[in-house]
């Protein structure tokens, strides 16, 4: 049986940083209203019978929050939930948000392991991506969590920021790994529709990265890391081994169950989504009237487990568990897509099938995963 995992989205931030689109507003003042709704929250769902292994902080900026907070919410979690002992317990840290004390306390309520928004080691580009924090905080905060007894750090890094080349791409990665984290996330900078920076790259104010350097700069990280011995899991994600791999990210890459709390938050028991409304204030008010706060419901057609459990899975080095979609689906996905498998492995794209029967994407796949995909959805096959 699949163990869940449970996310708490904390809506705050100080600032809107100009390319994200999650959704959390910078007024403070509802900070200790919406705690107590969240807890109440999971009071209302506590009835779920799953055993959960790992507790996800993330937001918006949920250290914004004092320890205090964060730990009446982790000792909530465990007395409303079934929680295994050796959960993992992540918290995204923002640098600009913390001192080496508000770190100390986060590890003293049973935070075990902790996500650092790094971005950039350099002020310019921080300063393009409208970060808080300057390199000088990162560099302190990372610090800081070391001593402060983390054992499991992950460093957040974004490539593709305009004015970046391969030189200044490898000093990010050069200056993340003298640090020594257990993880690394490396994500390109995308444009989110409605966001200011997408506005501000379709106006012509500034010139984004070409494609060809993106490919460049998506190769060089692996290349790089690798040679440094981290393991890469995930198209963006790489390890130093496999006991420090995210083990909540894991579940939404391999359709895993989890549960959402907080506004926006989204949740999936299969084949059930449900996700919560956008907006602090009707959150609070639904949840002080007794009421949950979920906007939305669905369940998931056969076409659109096969399309997550295809697009997700691919997403990982290990690929697409043939036999577990198979048995999910009740298909031969081998079978089906006998063809296709065929000239992907003839052009490089995908690795041999065989021994594991996963179907994994190459490094050069990777950089096609968004045309790959959709050549394993064949909807009469679902029928
Ligand atoms: S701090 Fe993080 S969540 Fe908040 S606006 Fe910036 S990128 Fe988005």
């Amino acid at each position: 049986m699949k163990q869940t995992g449970i996310y708490i989205h904390i809506p705050f931030c100080i600032k809107k940083c100009p390319y994200c689109d999650f959704y959390s507003i910078t007024d403070q003042s509802l900070k200790q209203p919406f705690v107590e709704a969240l807890i109440r929250e999971m009071q209302m769902v506590s009835s779920h019978p799953l055993v959960c292994d790992t507790l996800y902080f993330g937001g918006g900026t949920p250290s914004v929050l004092k320890p205090e907070n964060i730990g009446r919410i982790i000792e909530n979690a465990y007395e409303l939930f079934n929680i295994s002992t050796d959960t993992e317990i992540t918290i995204e840290v923002n640098p600009g948000t913390v001192t080496t004390e508000k770190l100390k306390g986060y590890q003293g309520v049973g935070i075990n392991r902790i996500n650092i928004g790094v971005q950039s080691f350099n002020d310019e580009f921080l300063d393009f991506l409208g970060r808080i924090h300057s390199t000088n905080d990162a560099n302190r905060t990372i610090k800081w969590a070391r001593k402060a007894g983390f054992d499991n750090i992950g460093i957040d890094l974004i490539y593709g920021i305009p004015g970046q080349t391969k030189k200044t791409w490898l000093s990010d990665l050069q200056r993340a790994i003298e640090f020594e984290p257990e993880h690394l996330s490396c994500y390109m900078l995308t444009y989110e529709k409605g966001t200011p920076l997408d506005r501000e790259r379709r106006q012509g104010r500034f010139k984004p990265v070409a494609d060809s350097l993106l490919s460049e700069l998506f190769e060089t990280t692996i290349e790089y890391l690798t040679a440094h011995s981290y393991v890469q899991y995930e198209i963006s994600n790489f390890a130093k081994n496999a006991s420090k791999i995210s083990r909540h990210n894991m579940k939404y890459w391999s359709f895993s169950p989890y549960m959402g709390f907080g506004p926006s938050a989204h949740s999936f028991i299969e084949p059930r989504r449900y996700w919560n409304c956008r907006s602090v204030k009707k959150y609070i008010e639904n949840i002080k009237e007794g009421r949950v706060a979920i906007e939305e419901k669905e369940i998931l057609s056969k076409e659109q487990r096969m399309m997550e459990m295809v697009y997700l899975g691919l997403r990982k080095t290990e690929g697409i568990d043939i036999d577990a979609i198979d048995e999910n689906l009740g298909i031969n996905f081998r079978q089906i897509f006998t063809e296709k498998i065929k000239q992907l492995e003839e052009d490089g794209y995908i690795l041999p099938i065989q021994p594991k029967n996963h179907c994994m994407l190459s490094r050069k796949g990777m950089l096609f995963l968004d045309s790959i995909a959709p050549m394993f959805m064949i909807d009469d096959f679902l029928r």
